[in-house]
Parts: structure tokens; C-alpha cells; sequence
């Protein structure tokens, strides 16, 4: 990381005086370690991949800075955003809708699922921001409905998720099709060693902005777990916590679909109200489960890892893995939906015997200490 200026405030950054408006009325006042630095590399149209812990503003960073370089007056595609889930591509949607609220532009969600009909006539509408999902992006580009022409910037949210996760070949694909010399943003809390690699591919020159692994570990998060005498006692477990997890919001990650109904139906079973969601639910339910659990009406979710990236809501203050992930990178998502721009959080991972050593291994790997549970939880919360 060479040393990059920092800039303090929104203001000294010189932006549109829509886009502050945007800014200051989504409620922002001052610029998270992150935004101060890597905004202006981006206005500055310069290739940048920029790292920082979950929950710092990464989305904002890049949303500003692409808002500040797009024409509003002209008419196409300038910006596209990819990203490795539905829900997330809507989220970032949803904030670049926001901060942008006073610049009159046209954004679109583009994502798989849904209607195609629908996603059509809204690109054909011209869109001058697209966040999208790759698989359905590269489907529109390739059907002439989303013209890449005028695209000065193509942004990689949580890249190494996408380059790990069977997207490469997509966006790859969605590249090709871009302008020569468009500029990237490739973003993450995490980078794997090869996805390094594979961002020199479509990067020239980047600025760097990074952090050491050790300081992605989340302070804020209190993380503790709790040992059961075999599986079956997790349930248990998990009801008997039941009532801490409604005091806000929950989540609770299992590593597969099917333990997802599963857990989902004993929780009802016991008259405990739960959500759940999955990819393999249709776009419309997890839709309105995500409506539901954004606007708190719905309080204890279980979900895959569908959830574990980049998903934003203010009021999960614990997380609970139900199996431990397999991936070690996929821990610090996963509780990292908790504590969001400092606040507070609780992880708690739910463990057998046989999860010893794996538990061992994230403590290692992230240099942190996972201690048992108090037998109050009142007394962390
Ligand atoms: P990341 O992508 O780094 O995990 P997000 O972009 O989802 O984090 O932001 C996390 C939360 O912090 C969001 O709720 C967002 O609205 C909030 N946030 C971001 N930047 C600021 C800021 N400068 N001031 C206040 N809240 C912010
Ligand atoms: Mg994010």
C-alpha cells in the first residue's frame, strides 16, 4: 500500500453539490478510514482495489466515486457493479438509488430470477448505473439489451468471492465486451492470494488499498463458542438462546440448503418464529423475506451463505453459526453481518467435539480467541 492522501471530510473532496446533498441526506456525516482514502483514487480514474473490514462503508466508497464521474446528461450504460448475490446487487442498488437521490439518475438492479420481459424494458429505458448479478448481466449484454459502449467503469464488489465462486468465466466474458481502458474497482473485505492474480488481468497499474489480515478481524464482535455433547444438542442449545436473538435481529448460517428447511421447520415445530432463505427459493419469496427481515418484521433468520457477503442490516447484532463454515475466509463474512460501522455485534458458534480443530484453525488464521460462552448471556449482550 503506497501512502494515499487521506481526505478528512466529504467536503474537501470537492464533490458535486448534488452528490453532497445525496450524501449528507442519506444521513452520512463524516468519511469511514476507508471512504477518505479511496474515493478520490476512483475519481481520479485510476484503477484501484480497495480493501477494508466488512461493515466500513465499501459500498459507499465506490458508489460516491462512480457517482461523481458519470454524465448525467448522457444517456447509457457509464457505470456496471457486479456482485455474487441477488439480494446484494439490489442492496448496492438501493444505496447508489440514494445517494444519487438528487442527481436525477437512472439505476437498474439486473439480476437472475426475475422477470426477463421486465429486465429488458427497464435497460432499453437506458440506465446509467447497473448492478447486477454476472450471470444474468452477461446474458443482456449478450442479447444487445445492455449496451456496454459507454461504460467508463466496471466496479467488482466482494471480487474474491466472485473470482473464486464459479463467476471467472462470466466476467471474463462481461470484460470483453467493455471498452478498452475502462477503469476497474475491484472491492473486498478478503482477498485470496490468486485472486490478486487474476485482478492484473484487468488492471493496470491499481492503487492499492489494503489491510493486514490480523486487522480484519472485527473488534467489535464479541465472538465466543458454545460446546455441545453431540449434534442433536445444537438445537436445543439454539432454542434455549432463542429469546436473546429476538432482542434485535439474528442470523443464523448453516452450511446447506437443505439444513436450512430443516432447521427452519424444528424452530417452527417448537413455535419459535423464524424466516429462512436459500438459492433455491423462488426470487419472489426471498424477495419478500428480505423486505420482511430489512424492515424488521421478521427477527430471526436462517439462512446459507447466500447471506454471508456484503448483506447490510443495521439491526443484526448476532450471528450465530449453527455448523461452522468450511471456507476459513467465509467466518469473518459471515459474523461480519453483525457490528455494522461500529457497532456492536456477538458471533456464537455452536460446536460438537469433531468441530474442535476447526474452530482451532479460524482462531489461527485470524489470530483471535473464540472462548466458551458465559452461562449468562445477558452478561454479553
Ligand atoms: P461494507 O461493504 O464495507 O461491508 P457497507 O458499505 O455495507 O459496508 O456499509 C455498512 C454500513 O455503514 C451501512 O449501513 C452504511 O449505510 C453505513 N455507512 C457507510 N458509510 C458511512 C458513513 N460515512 N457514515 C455513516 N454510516 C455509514
Ligand atoms: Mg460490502
Amino acid at each position: 500500500t503506497k501512502n494515499v492522501k487521506v481526505y478528512p471530510t466529504f467536503e474537501s473532496m470537492k464533490l458535486k453539490p448534488d452528490l453532497l446533498k445525496g450524501i449528507y441526506g442519506y444521513g452520512f456525516e463524516a468519511p469511514s478510514a476507508i471512504q477518505s482514502r479511496a474515493i478520490m483514487q476512483i475519481i481520479s480514474g485510476k484503477d484501484t482495489i480497495a480493501q477494508a473490514q466488512s461493515g466500513t462503508g465499501k459500498t459507499a466508497t465506490f458508489s460516491i466515486g462512480m457517482l461523481e464521474v458519470i454524465d448525467t446528461k448522457a444517456k447509457d450504460c457509464q457505470a456496471l457493479i457486479l456482485s455474487p448475490t441477488r439480494e446484494l446487487a439490489v442492496q448496492i442498488q438501493n444505496v447508489v438509488k440514494h445517494l444519487g437521490d438528487y442527481m436525477n439518475i437512472h439505476t437498474h438492479a439486473c439480476i437472475g430470477g426475475t422477470h426477463m420481459g421486465e429486465d429488458i424494458k427497464k435497460l432499453q429505458q437506458g440506465q446509467q448505473i447497473v448492478s447486477g448479478t454476472p450471470g444474468r448481466v452477461v446474458d443482456m449484454i449478450k442479447r444487445r439489451n445492455l449496451s456496454t459502449r459507454g461504460i467508463k467503469i466496471l466496479i467488482l464488489d466482494e471480487a474474491d468471492e466472485l473470482f473464486t465462486k464459479g463467476f471467472k468465466e462470466q466476467i471474463y466474458e462481461i470484460y470483453k465486451y467493455l471498452p478498452p481502458g475502462v477503469q476497474v474497482v475491484v472491492v473486498s473485505a478478503t482477498f485470496h492470494p490468486e485472486v490478486f492474480q487474476m485482478t492484473n488481468k484487468f488492471t493496470t497499474d491499481p492503487v492499492k488499498i489494503l489491510v493486514k489480515r490480523d486487522d480484519i478481524s472485527l473488534e467489535g464482535i464479541k465472538q465466543f463458542h458454545i460446546q455441545c455433547e453431540k449434534e442433536e444438542w445444537k438445537f436445543d442449545t439454539l432454542c434455549d438462546l432463542y429469546d436473546s436473538l429476538t432482542i434485535t435481529q439474528a442470523v443464523i448460517f448453516c452450511n446447506s440448503k437443505v439444513k436450512v428447511n430443516w432447521l427452519a421447520e424444528q424452530m417452527r415445530k417448537q413455535n419459535f418464529t423464524v424466516v429462512s432463505i436459500h438459492g433455491d427459493m423462488k426470487q419472489n419469496d426471498r424477495d419478500s423475506i428480505m423486505n420482511d427481515f430489512r424492515t424488521g418484521n421478521s427477527r430471526v433468520l436462517i439462512s446459507t451463505d447466500v447471506w454471508a457477503r456484503g448483506i447490510d442490516v443495521q439491526q443484526v447484532s448476532l450471528v450465530i453459526n449453527y455448523d461452522l463454515p468450511t471456507d476459513k475466509s467465509n467466518y469473518i463474512h459471515r459474523i461480519g453481518r453483525s457490528g455494522r460501522f461500529g457497532r456492536k455485534g456477538v458471533a456464537i458458534n455452536l460446536i460438537t467435539k469433531e468441530d474442535i480443530t476447526a474452530l482451532r484453525e479460524i482462531e489461527d488464521y485470524y489470530s483471535i480467541k473464540i472462548k466458551e460462552m458465559p452461562m449468562n448471556i445477558n452478561d454479553i449482550m
